[in-house]
């Protein structure tokens, strides 16, 4: 395949600079379709990379739902972006302990990277259930729906605005000799409001809000509770948290196009506002630490080092504390939990029910 920078260079020339969200939008596609970034070898590791117990929880919250909304049946299991689709792996094994829900579920995994669907095919087969993929949440058949999206809306892409006398001016990307350089557009753009201080960077999510705004409409029209877990924040908050790591280290986005994976921290509070104008119920959020042991991680972690090997349980604690950790570095604090739901579903596990006040 070409590189991703000769096809860059040519549209650049073509069309003139682009906005950050077209040159994330086409480093993405390009990054996930041509590897599998996830573990030690690869770019990053996420939680469902890091133990079974995160997939076997999160498998344990969807079936107290199943339940709470009378066992509905046909149900869609749905996925996000599953990666090696450890996730869904971990998960539908924990509800084999449910044979009604085994007969009522069918799995819908949402993945536009060939490679990836790949992988996901290998770590499912042999899970008995009904396997069904599609590129986009939309083409997920209706039906009550139970969905979950572990570091996937990190990777969707942003519009970024600087903060500039004229006002907010959107981030572009263009070429100065044989590199990529950021610019602006010189007109600013309206509606976003005043800028407070000059070189602050607005990130808009259109992407991530218009997926919100899909799961929304189908929670609301056929029921059912979604499960949100990433890297993420509280907004509004005014920084450039454009990111790109290769090889578990950062480099500079614009060095590597389509080459290292690019992300952005996810504004939670914006993600809720879309819920909630959607007409759904928002429960948290939560810390991922806090969710995790409210869940039971601990019983869990302690149950499967009982059938261990000194060196499995060894394993087994690091992960636990990789899971769970407070402190700036740690996941259990930097990563945040979200649950949206129809609004007949009143109360979700290990998170409060957010009320519609508490997030002007
Ligand atoms: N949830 C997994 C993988 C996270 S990486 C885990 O926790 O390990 C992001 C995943 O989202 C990858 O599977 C990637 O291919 C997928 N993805 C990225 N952008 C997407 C899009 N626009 N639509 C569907 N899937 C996407």
């Amino acid at each position: 395949m070409k590189p991703l920078a000769d096809t860059l260079n040519e549209i650049i020339a073509h069309d003139g600079p682009i906005t950050v969200e077209r040159y994330m939008s086409l480093c993405l596609r390009h990054y996930y379709a041509t590897r599998d970034p996830l573990g030690a070898a690869g770019d990053f590791t996420t939680a469902p990379e890091i133990s079974q117990m995160f997939g076997e929880l999160i498998g344990l919250w969807m079936m107290e739902i199943w339940h709470a909304m009378g066992r509905p049946a046909p149900c869609r299991l749905v996925e996000l972006g599953p990666g090696r689709g450890s996730l869904m792996a971990d998960l539908l094994r924990a509800t084999r302990v449910l044979p009604d829900f085994k007969a009522a579920a069918t799995v819908h995994l949402v993945e536009t990277s060939p490679a990836l669907r790949q992988r996901q095919q290998a770590a499912l087969a042999s899970s008995g259930f009904a396997l069904e993929w599609h590129d986009r949440l939309e083409d997920v058949p209706p039906g009550p729906t139970l969905l979950v999206a572990n570091e996937f809306f990190d990777a969707l892409p942003v519009r970024q605005f600087l903060a500039t006398e004229r006002g907010w001016c959107e981030r572009l990307v263009g070429i100065d000799g044989d590199r990529l350089i950021f610019g602006l557009r010189p007109e600013a753009e309206q509606g976003l409001g005043n800028p407070l201080r000059p070189g602050d960077v607005l990130e808009w999510p259109a992407a991530s809000i218009e997926v919100m705004g899909e799961l929304t409409r189908r929670l609301e029209r056929d029921r059912g509770a979604a499960l949100i877990l990433d890297y993420g924040y509280w907004g509004p908050a005014y920084g450039d948290t454009l990111q790109a790591l290769r090889q578990h280290a950062f480099v500079d986005p614009l060095a590597e196009p389509g080459e290292a994976d690019l992300t952005t921290h996810v504004d939670f509070h914006r993600l809720t506002q879309a819920a909630i104008a959607g007409g759904t119920q928002a429960h948290g959020i939560g810390l991922q630490g806090d969710f995790l042991k409210a869940l039971g991680i601990e019983a869990r972690a302690a149950a499967l080092k009982a059938r261990a090997t000194p060196a499995q349980a060894t394993d087994i604690e690091k992960a636990l504390a990789r899971l769970t950790e407070r402190g700036p570095t740690g996941m259990g604090e930097l990563f945040k939990v979200l649950a949206v739901t129809d609004r007949a579903i009143e109360a979700v596990p290990g998170l409060p029910a957010l009320s519609t006040s508490s997030q002007d």
